[in-house]
């Protein structure tokens, strides 16, 4: 159960499904596979909120294709150790429930005693201070910001990182005795994965699309990073979900005993087997092990789910 739609649940569904229709069949049991099952829930009526409507649209499609049960338009009420309850009332057991709702600031914010805007974070100017105090800058996640455009920011390192240079740059104009100047954000696009060979990229401002394997083809070249306008501390992010969704390309690209195909990817489409799971034959894994264990036991295993358990 993944909960949350935007791109952090979105790739999170789409790999878990992609887990239990491509490896757990070949490596594990076709039983096993058919007693998993992965939902999305969002409470509003669509995935990737801050896409266009082409993109959110191929993303639903190709989610359920892979076997993701989408829950829209309805928001999560309760999570206890068997499940969901969903805010229609309606229950829905599951092992692991992943949160991908969304951060509340931290309880340092509260504690500063500056005034709280939309999900505890501090609503600051267009120059990046907090009204009524012009000494105090509060920045990236834990800051609603609006830019010189009237545009409300969301929470991306890419944000985070450009406000920083900004404020760098607003305190050195106070220090010169120059006027601060409104954040002007450079929106270099947004991107997000849904499967193997299947991502959406709205590129620059004016949100060039790209889906389909172009998009995802573009992920470890780097598009995504520049794409984002990503820190080196999120290059790390992004190869740990190429290793997610496509293991073979961060784990073991030598072909198993008896593939002949010249190229790996067309096997594994076909047939799964320890290449496409990115692992090796020696991993001795257990054939009676729970679905609920898989994440954790595997290479390229997924921190948050592991985390969960
Ligand atoms: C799962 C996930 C996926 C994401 N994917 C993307 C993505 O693909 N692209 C993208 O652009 N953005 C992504 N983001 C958002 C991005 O990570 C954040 O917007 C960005 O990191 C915000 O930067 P920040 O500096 O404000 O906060 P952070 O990066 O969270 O840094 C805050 C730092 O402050 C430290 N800290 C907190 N409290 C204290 C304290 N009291 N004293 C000292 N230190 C403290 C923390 O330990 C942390 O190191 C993702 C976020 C999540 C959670």
């Amino acid at each position: 159960m993944v909960v949350g739609g935007g791109p952090t649940g979105v790739e999170t569904a789409g790999a878990s499904a992609e887990r239990f229709k491509y490896v757990v069949p070949g490596y594990f049991s076709p039983e096993l596979a058919r007693s998993c099952s992965v939902y999305l829930v969002d409470m509003v009526p669509t995935v990737l909120a801050p896409f266009t409507g082409k993109s959110q649209t191929y993303a639903k499609k190709r989610l359920t294709k892979i076997g993701v049960q989408l829950k829209l338009g309805v928001g999560v009420a309760e999570v206890d150790k068997d499940g969901v309850t969903l805010a229609d009332g309606h229950k829905i057991a599951s092992r692991i429930v992943v949160w991908a709702g969304g951060l509340k600031a931290g309880p340092m914010l509260a504690a500063s005693g500056l005034p709280q805007g939309k999900g505890g974070r501090i609503d600051v100017a267009t120059d990046l201070t907090v009204p009524g105090f012009p000494g105090v800058y509060v920045l990236g996640d834990a800051a609603n910001i609006t830019d010189a455009k009237g545009r409300h920011l969301p929470q991306l390192g890419s944000v985070a990182q450009q406000a920083g240079h900004w404020a760098a740059r607003n305190i050195k104009a106070d220090l010169a005795g120059r006027p601060r100047e409104p954040f002007r954000y450079l929106d270099k696009g947004i991107m997000a994965m849904v499967g193997r060979g299947a991502a959406v990229a709205e590129v620059g401002a004016a949100r060039r699309r790209w889906q389909g394997p172009p998009a995802f083809a573009a992920w470890p070249g780097g598009a995504r990073r520049a794409a984002l306008g990503h820190g080196s501390a999120h290059q790390g992010g992004a190869l740990v979900g190429v290793g997610l969704l496509h293991p073979r390309q961060a784990t073991d690209r030598r072909r198993p005993a008896g593939c002949v195909r010249r190229r790996p990817g067309r096997h594994c489409r076909t047939r799964p087997c320890w290449h496409s799971a990115g692992l090796r034959p020696s991993s001795g894994a257990d054939p009676e092990m729970p679905a609920w264990r898989l994440f954790s036991s595997q290479r390229g295993s997924y921190p948050a789910a592991a985390a969960a358990l």
